[in-house]
């Protein structure tokens, strides 16, 4: 299928350093995006279905890096089915497993945890809630597991691996399991802050920085924050990312926001909800933790959408967050929410408040066209103003 998304009022690229792509249309071709600016009118007429956007932003489609996936669009934890097609109305079209925790009865031993990994690798490879991309699959590290464990693991297709819920005596032992994870060339990522399964314990800076995964989870706090002074240690003496997420301490989000903006490290501030958890199931927790950063620091929106979107992509190393040729074919038009006081979707992140959805585009395909089922109405209208294809893609009522 080919899309075009012409009349677009503002292109926002996931790109913090170059955060506007100029024009009005963008088009797409498979699952592929293959330009964004401007195009011939015979390439919108080649398309098979055409977008009128309305003056409304184009943005990359969110990735939420911290999620709580199990099987299927199911959350354990909340005993809730569909949350994840839920998320897709509030733009995520990108999921990322912070490892399956909250399977019930989820194995600890070597063996439990790989075959637990491989197996929710393995049923999102090809699965789409609702269109979203569910990357999972997220070795939970486990005293035992050897560096032969995680080649087997990386062959498999597997790409993740998390520290903070093992069998471990002390943090310090996950260390070398960290660094054998990471040698056999997976993602390895690290629970922060106060413990959120009672008698897990702590993990502060020192203990991230003599691990020193590609992600500190949650740096904020999930939901507890670790000391105010080991932020700024954990910016100036690693180069992992810095992941903020909406479940978490919200002054200590806006100090690494700060901090990491200071001290040259914005490349590494990344954005996600970790939910669904106690704090339950956020559908729009993406988009509020963009308006409360935007809101409450001096720094633009878009800068907070390219951490949610762009920076993500880098650090996971997913060829989506990024509205460009060659990128995957996933967009989110935004807007003003009807009956607010400000006029587009960025003005409004900035006033504080929750941008209205007024389409989503996963792999190529659009999901719904419209209303969103989650956030506030738009101002303009989106339309799907030609298509051959049998479908409207509206949302379904509610
Ligand atoms: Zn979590």
């Amino acid at each position: 299928m080919k899309v075009a998304i012409t009349n677009l009022g503002a292109i926002v690229s996931g790109d913090w350093r170059n955060p506007f792509a100029a024009g009005d249309t963008i088009l797409t071709d498979g699952d592929k995006i293959v330009s964004v600016g401007t195009a011939s009118s015979a390439a919108v007429e080649a398309a098979d279905v055409v977008i009128d956007a309305g003056g409304m932003t184009a943005i990359p489609g969110l990735i939420d890096s911290h999620v709580h996936i199990t099987f299927g669009d199911y959350t354990p934890r909340q005993r809730t089915v569909g949350f994840l097609e839920s998320y897709v109305h509030g733009g995520v079209t990108t999921s990322i497993s912070a490892s399956e925790v909250h399977v019930p009865g989820r194995p600890s031993d070597v063996e439990g945890v790989k075959a637990l990994a491989v197996a929710a690798q393995r049923c999102f490879a090809h699965y789409r809630p609702g269109g979203m991309r569910v990357i999972a699959g997220s070795v939970i590290l486990e005293p035992g597991l050897q560096r032969k464990d995680f080649d087997e693991l990386a062959a498999k297709g597997v790409t993740l691996a998390k520290a903070g819920f093992g069998a471990v005596k002390s943090s310090y032992d996950y260390v070398p399991l960290v660094a054998d994870a990471k040698a056999a060339g997976l993602i390895t990522t690290c629970h922060t802050g106060g413990s959120s399964i009672p008698g897990s314990g702590a993990i502060t800076g020192d203990h991230l920085l003599k691990m020193h995964p590609h992600v500190s989870f949650h740096i904020n706090g999930g939901p507890t924050a670790m000391p105010d002074a080991d932020f700024e240690r954990v910016i100036r003496e690693s180069t992992m990312a810095l992941q903020v997420c909406t479940a978490g301490n919200l002054r200590t989000t806006l100090l690494c926001a700060k901090l990491a903006m200071q001290h040259g490290a914005f490349d590494r501030f990344i954005i996600a909800t970790d939910t669904p958890t106690g704090s339950g199931i956020m559908p729009l927790g993406m988009l509020y933790t963009i308006a409360h950063l935007s809101s409450l620091t001096d720094m633009a929106p878009e800068l907070f959408i390219c951490a949610a979107t762009g920076s993500n992509a880098a650090v996971y190393r997913l060829d989506s967050g990024r509205l460009k040729p060659g990128s995957a074919a996933d967009i989110v038009l935004l807007d003003a929410p009807d009956g607010g006081t400000q006029s587009t979707a960025l003005a409004a992140i900035k006033h504080g408040d929750i941008a209205a959805i007024g389409g989503v585009i996963t792999a190529g395909m659009p999901r719904f066209v419209g209303r969103s089922r989650n956030t506030p109405g738009t101002t303009r209208r989106a339309r799907v103003a030609r298509s051959s294809v049998m479908q409207d893609f509206a949302a379904p009522a509610h």
